[in-house]
């Protein structure tokens, strides 16, 4: 069910780098770098470009948009 998993970039500010990262781990990735690089502050992000997509899928994982849950008479 989870074969088609997004990958979410993280670019640095900093560091001048993009990095393509499961969304599973993203909140890992952005934590070890911002705290191996940064001594922890929080400068590199989901690039902002995709923070909005990024809304989407994550509601979609949810299942916020997920219709079929709606009672039946
Ligand atoms: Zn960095």
């Amino acid at each position: 069910m989870s074969t088609d998993e997004p990958s979410v970039p993280i670019v640095c500010d900093e560091c001048e780098t993009e990095t393509r990262v499961p969304l599973d781990d993203l909140a890992d990735a952005l934590e070890i770098h911002n705290a191996q690089k940064h001594d922890g502050e929080a400068v590199a992000e989901v690039d902002p470009a995709i923070k909005d997509r990024l809304a989407d899928l994550v509601a979609e994982d949810l299942g916020l948009f997920d219709e079929d849950v709606t009672e039946q008479p």
